[in-house]
């Protein structure tokens, strides 16, 4: 069961206000992310690979090419850290020091297990569903060359944390009377207008899914 901020790794030390122990917090963020972070070790070099994923109830899955090196350590167990963050404002106060970023952000601690087999399909289809509901049903399942070419890993979500930045500058109070703007500055992602493939058949209209698709 996941635990949030519960073990001595993941409680948050640096400005604990700022952690959430909520469970339906950090799904509520990790299903609003589309970009995860993934740290792998490899020979003492750390790399941190920017992965899509979803989650599927206290998991959080993700794919990439089964010639991957990182990959292969993450399925062969190497500890891994899994980060999602959301941007949500600037935050613009009279000092640089105060200057800080509204955000939403999970880490994830633990170790992979390489999905086969159905789970490994279901698992593509629940990572793409995350990403653009409804998309699977349109398009081509991979084949089984494809699929022998893909990793899928499940991470547990046992070990977490989750810490949200929000409100407005906190200047110390000899700042205050700068006369200098402060404030936030949110920052939205939304989808732009979708573009056609150049060599879309002719008159193939933008399914109602992607048009609709808001986040
Ligand atoms: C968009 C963004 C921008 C940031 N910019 C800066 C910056 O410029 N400078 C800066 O110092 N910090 C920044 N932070 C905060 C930063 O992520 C760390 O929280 C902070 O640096 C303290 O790190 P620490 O290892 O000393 O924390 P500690 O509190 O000692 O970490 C203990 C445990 O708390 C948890 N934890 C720590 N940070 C996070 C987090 N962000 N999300 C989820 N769990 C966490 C982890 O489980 C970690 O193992 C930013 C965060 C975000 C999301």
């Amino acid at each position: 069961m996941t635990q949030l901020g519960g073990s001595p790794r993941t409680r948050v030390r640096r400005i604990p206000e700022k952690a959430v122990h909520d469970v339906e917090v950090l799904h509520a963020v990790l299903d609003a992310g589309l970009v995860a972070h993934v740290a792998v070790i490899d020979q003492g070099q750390p790399f941190v690979v920017p992965v899509g994923y979803a989650r599927d109830g206290d998991t959080v899955l993700f794919h990439g090419s089964s010639k991957s090196r990182l990959f292969r350590a993450l399925s062969s167990g190497a500890p891994t850290c899994f980060t999602v963050t959301l941007i949500d404002g600037l935050v613009l106060a009279r000092s640089a020091f105060e200057s800080s970023m509204h955000y939403r952000s999970v880490m994830a601690l633990g170790h992979c297990t390489q999905l086969a087999g159905e789970e490994k399909a279901r698992a593509l289809r629940v990572i793409s569903d995350h990403l653009l509901p409804d998309r699977w049903h349109e398009i081509r399942e991979p084949s089984t060359q494809e699929s022998k070419a893909t990793i899928v890993l499940a991470l547990p979500l046992d070990e977490c944390s989750v810490k949200i930045s929000n409100g407005p500058p906190d200047d110390v109070p000899s700042d205050v009377d700068r006369p200098v703007w402060a404030g936030v500055v949110p920052i939205i992602e939304r989808f732009g207008e979708p573009v056609d493939a150049p060599d879309l058949i002719a008159g193939t209209p933008v399914p109602d899914y992607v048009r609709t698709w808001s986040r």
